[in-house]
């Protein structure tokens, strides 16, 4: 894991809306110059406000080079729900997550939401309704505030204040001698792993999507840590369409529904109980826990 390019990482740059002339939006530029560009198509509309029923429909993928990624993977969302996605590395799953902003098209199939097939908005609007917390959270030179700010630009001062401590970030902001106007990063205070991922928890929170998609640290974080952002990713998830890339035990078990993907195809899909109790591989890898 992490070894090699991980896309959400770049759609989670995408995704968000970049504040021109503040530094590190080279960076960024830099990023989606290596990605293909996906085009609106020339009838797409303005997706209006989902509820994120999300139903993948025979969709199949292949990168550039060719090689079959997912093959002919049926899945139904239903709004609100949390879904695991589980599977060995290269089993597909962030490939998965990745074409529901559109970061890539199915190679075969659709992705419909409320039953509006993806390729009909315009990639804006869809993206504007997804919120993406990766491993990798990129924060700019500038102030905590700005970093917060990033999520919705045009947020007022209240707003911010409210999403940095539905994030979890209330106590550091109270530590730090110049609080939000704190400058991080390289010329600033260094933020911790932790600490990162709740600025972009917090930028999501700001943003309020219907759709929510998190790639779970792998990284080991100490028990405090994990604890604060799991409690504000369980915060965040509430009332939201949320498909995690699950590493985490705890997650996996809270999740309404566990997909197991193997080899780009989706092989088991339940809750825990029930998967659990089927004598699959699930099964076999809870028991081996
Ligand atoms: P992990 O848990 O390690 O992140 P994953 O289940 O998310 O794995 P993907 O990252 O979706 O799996 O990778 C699925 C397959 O697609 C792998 O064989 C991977 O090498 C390949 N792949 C991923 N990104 C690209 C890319 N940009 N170009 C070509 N192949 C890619």
């Amino acid at each position: 894991v992490g070894v090699f390019f991980r896309p959400l990482d770049k759609i989670a740059a995408v995704i968000e809306t970049y504040p021109r002339g503040i530094a590190g939006f080279r960076r960024y530029q830099e990023l989606l110059a290596t990605e293909p560009e996906i085009a609106d198509s020339p009838d797409a509309v303005a997706a209006p406000p989902l509820r994120g029923a999300i139903r993948f429909e025979g969709v199949s993928f292949a990168y550039d080079d060719g090689r079959p990624t997912l093959h002919d993977i049926d899945l139904a969302v239903r709004p609100g729900e949390t879904l695991a996605f589980v599977g060995p590395s290269g089993a597909g799953k962030t490939t998965l997550l990745a074409l529901v902003p559109r970061f890539y098209d199915p190679t075969a199939g659709r992705i419909t939401i409320d039953g509006l097939p993806l390729a009909a908005m315009t990639i804006q609007s869809l993206r504007r309704q997804i919120g993406i917390v990766s491993q990798d959270v990129f924060l700019f030179g500038g102030t905590l505030r700005e970093n917060i700010a990033y999520g919705r630009l045009g947020a007022t001062e209240a707003e911010i204040v409210r999403a940095a401590k539905q994030a979890q970030l209330g106590p550091m902001i109270a530590a730090l001698p110049e609080g939000l106007d704190t400058v991080v990063g390289e010329r600033g205070v260094m933020l911790s792993g932790g600490q990162k991922q709740r600025v972009a928890i917090a930028r999501v929170f700001l943003k309020n999507p219907p759709i929510l998609i998190l790639d779970e640290a792998t990284s080991a974080l100490d028990t405090e840590t994990e604890r604060e952002i799991q409690s504000a990713l369980d915060a965040l998830a509430v009332g939201r369409t949320t498909l995690i890339i699950a590493h985490r035990l705890a997650t996996i078990r809270h999740a309404d529904r566990i997909v197991v993907m193997e080899a780009g195809r989706i092989t088991e899909i339940g809750s825990h109980g029930e998967l659990a109790g089927s004598g699959g591989r699930y099964a076999r890898l809870n028991a081996a826990v």
